[in-house]
């Protein structure tokens, strides 16, 4: 099945608003396995658009307009569309009530021009909006389905929750179910990730391999259609077991996973703990594990160590590392995870030292971190790290990779 949008309204096209609409309305097609080719903006003009809706009816099997149901002169899609299919607008007496219920709500008569609102396609299937005057509406004709939906956020979304899914569903051809599975990288790069699977990639076809690359994370999405569900699954299988086979040491997840959610669950299962002493994460990788639910069973707790002070008051850092190797350097990440491991009383412990910029500190450069893992009755291992990005991307990148070499 073929489809495309259209988002209409002048304000698209005079950059005042950002067509959302298409984004979503792609995004929740591409789950039902509807394929959608083409997005089009066009503007509140009578001529401009039927250009678009007799060039979309042509070319595709299913077109999805937003914007352009309200009551004024420059609302015309219902209108236009009409006129292309060849389609008589009928009045649809529940939608004239619906209108005259919401006027006499608020003391007033239904406005001549809104009853245009109440006009529907002859033979379409109309979508009730409880949050505005417009329904929505669907009408088929010569194997083109038009779908016309309210433009403002506030009616479409509902709208499209409540009916519009369901209608999709029930004229997709032959129930064609699509199933995705995620699979999550960490420790090696996207353009290396995708070399490894060159073959696989240049192949593909059914499932789809869509990577993408977040946050020093990579992730490869399989994407299978199929009549069933299990015949779906049964394609992504032997892709995915391809995909393990040559890249599996880097894959840490799969689908909604995190890396701190298998973290908690692996420290678990091992009955084990662990601490943290933070600084230029300043508390994120605390955050990050205390958000996993049930991480009070794993984690002990955490020191914020931003100053010199703190590193030697709280976690017994010598005075002799900082003034020599500094604050930011393997030394310390040593030192700090040793006496968060001690102090703390865990079976691990991670640090987090570095310069997160945006300017050097200690005469080193932006991106320099140190981690330290310490576990009870081992040596003390340490990483450095040269990390590129904002502040921020520094210190997710730093944290994540904390999580990571902990969980390896
Ligand atoms: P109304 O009854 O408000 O006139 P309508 O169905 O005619 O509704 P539009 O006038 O096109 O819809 O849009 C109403 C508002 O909805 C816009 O001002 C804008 O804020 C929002 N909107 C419309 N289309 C989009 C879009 N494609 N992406 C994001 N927002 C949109
Ligand atoms: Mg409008």
């Amino acid at each position: 099945m073929r489809a495309e949008l259209v988002a209409v309204g002048t304000e698209l096209l005079l950059g005042q608003i950002v067509d959302r609409h298409s984004a979503f309305l792609s995004k929740e097609l591409s789950q039902l396995g509807i394929d959608v080719f083409f997005h089009t903006s066009v503007g509140d003009n009578w001529g401009r658009l039927k250009e678009i809706v007799e060039t979309a009816v042509s070319r595709s099997d299913l077109v999805i307009f937003t914007g352009g149901l309200g009551p004024t002169e420059d609302d015309l899609t219902k209108e236009t569309v009409a006129e292309v299919l060849d389609v008589p607008l009928v009045e649809h007496p529940p939608s004239a009530e619906v209108l005259e219920r919401l006027f006499s709500e608020r003391g007033l008569s239904v406005p001549p021009s809104n009853y245009k609102q109440a006009l529907m396609f002859d033979g379409g299937t109309v979508f009730p909006n409880p949050n505005g005057t417009a329904p929505g509406v669907a009408i088929s004709r010569d194997g083109v389905t038009c779908v016309l939906l309210p433009g403002p956020p506030t009616e479409l979304y509902p709208m499209f929750e409540a009916h519009v899914r369901s209608y999709l569903e029930s004229i997709r051809p032959d129930h064609e179910v699509v199933v995705s599975k995620v699979l999550r990288f960490f420790g090696i790069g996207e353009s290396h990730l995708v070399e490894r699977i060159d073959d696989l990639i240049r192949n593909q076809d059914n499932p789809t391999i869509a990577p993408l690359a977040k946050e020093g994370e990579v992730t490869l999405r399989l994407t299978a259609k199929a009549n069933t569900r299990q015949q779906a699954e049964a394609i992504i299988a032997p892709v995915k077991e391809s995909i393990l086979q040559s890249v599996g040491r880097y894959v840490y997840g799969e689908d909604e996973e995190s890396l701190e959610r298998v973290l908690v669950t692996a420290l678990a299962q091992q009955n084990r703990t662990v601490s943290l002493a933070e600084s230029c994460t300043g508390g994120l990788l605390n955050h990050m594990i205390t958000s996993v639910p049930g991480s009070s069973a794993v984690f002990q707790g955490g020191i914020v160590c931003y100053t010199d002070e703190v590193k030697k008051s709280m976690l017994d850092v010598s005075p002799d590392i900082l003034a020599g190797p500094g604050a930011v350097s393997m030394e310390t990440a040593q030192a700090l995870a040793d006496g968060a491991l001690r102090r703390l009383g865990s079976d691990f412990a991670l640090s987090v030292t570095g310069v997160a910029g945006p300017e050097p500190a200690e005469g080193k450069p932006v991106g320099l971190v140190y981690l330290g893992l310490a576990e009870r009755n081992q040596p003390t291992r340490t990483y450095r790290l040269n990390l590129s990005g904002s502040r921020e991307k520094i210190q997710i990148r730093a944290a994540k990779q904390a999580l990571y070499i902990l969980l390896e």
